[in-house]
């Protein structure tokens, strides 16, 4: 019997990403019986709400879900529905690998970082409101709770641990939020020494990022509060080549949902433009996650090639700024194409060759289009 996986291919460009992955995810030959749920500005139209409880339940039952992109819109409007799925499943931490593949596209080719970032609470709570009826002014609580420091410290630890990293940073802003910044540092400190063999220590928020875009390579696994890992995790993705190639995870207890980091990026949506590469790395955390190594390993080589060859790439890896020798750039579905057709045919043993930098990146490639 195949893996049941719940599809959300959400709006904006997530349909067309979420075909993409599914047709590098149906490449690998892992039996998969998908169960597609509509969330986000298409539900509202079939149902009324962009958060069906029928999508909350096919993903209780099946435990593991697949997820694009979903539009969150600004000001007023409805509550997130990402921010939504996380509370209400309890996956609160949020996994965010930021590698450098293969290209030219970032100034640090050796970067290989990890973001875990708390995905429940935090200034992502909801718990906010006009203090005056003029409205000018507002307050937003940072809900900060012990039980939630203490498991994804915990869980940030553990995952050093299982993929033998050497080091964890804790992000925080202590100095200044002397209540919850300082009680996420105090479940840090005191889950710290149970991991003796690994290397720990804090950064302040504003210094880390000044650290990130000089050295990242100094670093490893970082966990952090839910906004800090949001902001954290785009940066961590721009220094290892932007968001079109930065998957994400999503880890409660018992369930799991991957979901790039970028969002719905309504301008390229229905153009068959998008970079389909983060989605298509969320099936190589998806097959990791299901025991299918193999599979993940093709799908992670296929990518790599695909984007090292650069016959086959999207607009955003095929820009001067992400490469020295600019192509003309193909469609997202094309690209899905190519890398579906390398999945069965990498050689595993080769040799990955390391990623180079291009002297100098001018900029994110993704903003100036
Ligand atoms: P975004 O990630 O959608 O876009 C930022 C920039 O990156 C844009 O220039 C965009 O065109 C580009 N980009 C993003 N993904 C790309 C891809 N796959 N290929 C090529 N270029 C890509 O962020 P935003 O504009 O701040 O947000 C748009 C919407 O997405 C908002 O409604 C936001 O709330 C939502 N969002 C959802 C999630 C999620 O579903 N988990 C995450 C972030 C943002």
């Amino acid at each position: 019997m195949g893996h049941r996986v719940t599809l959300i291919p959400g709006d904006g460009i997530g349909p067309e990403v979420t075909a993409a992955a599914r047709r590098v995810a149906d490449a690998t030959g892992v039996s998969i019986d998908w169960e597609v749920a509509e969330a986000g500005e298409v539900a509202i139209k079939s149902h009324g709400t962009p958060l069906p409880d029928s999508v909350l339940d096919s993903i209780r039952k099946n435990r593991v879900a697949l997820k694009g992109p979903i539009t969150t819109p600004i000001g007023g409007g409805f509550r997130s529905v990402n921010v939504a799925l996380r509370q209400q499943l309890d996956l609160y931490a949020s996994v965010r690998p930021a590698r450098a593949i293969a290209g030219e596209g970032t100034r640090f080719p050796e970067t290989d970082l990890v973001v875990v970032r708390e995905a429940t609470e935090g200034l992502y709570s909801g718990v906010e409101h006009w203090v005056d009826r003029d409205r000018t002014a507002a307050e937003t609580v940072n809900v900060i709770t012990r039980k939630a420091s203490d498991r994804i410290v915990r869980f940030a630890f553990e995952l050093a641990r299982r993929e033998h990293r050497r080091h964890v940073t804790a992000v925080h802003k202590a100095n200044i939020m002397k209540t919850t910044g300082a009680l996420f540092q105090t479940a840090f400190r005191e889950m710290a020494p149970k991991y003796p063999e690994i290397a720990s220590d804090e950064r302040l928020i504003d210094n880390m990022c000044m650290q990130l875009v000089k050295k990242p390579s100094e670093y490893d696994v970082l966990v952090t509060t839910n906004l800090f890992g949001d902001i954290l995790s785009d940066l961590c993705a721009g220094l290892a080549g932007g968001l079109g190639v930065a998957p994400g995870a999503l880890f409660g207890d018992n369930i799991a949902a991957f979901e790039p980091v970028h969002g719905s990026a309504p301008k390229y949506a229905g153009q068959d433009r998008a970079d389909p590469v983060a989605e298509i790395l969320c099936v190589e955390l998806l097959m990791r996650h299901l025991g299918e190594k193999e599979a993940a390993e093709r799908v992670f080589r296929a990518v790599w090639e695909t984007i090292a060859e650069k016959k086959v790439v999207t607009y955003d890896l095929a820009l001067p700024g992400y490469t020295q020798r600019p192509v003309p750039p193909s469609s997202c579905s094309a690209m899905a194409k190519e890398i579906a057709r390398k999945v069965p045919e990498v050689d595993l043993e080769a040799p990955l060759p390391r990623p180079s930098a291009p002297g100098g990146a001018p900029g994110d490639p993704q903003l100036e289009a």
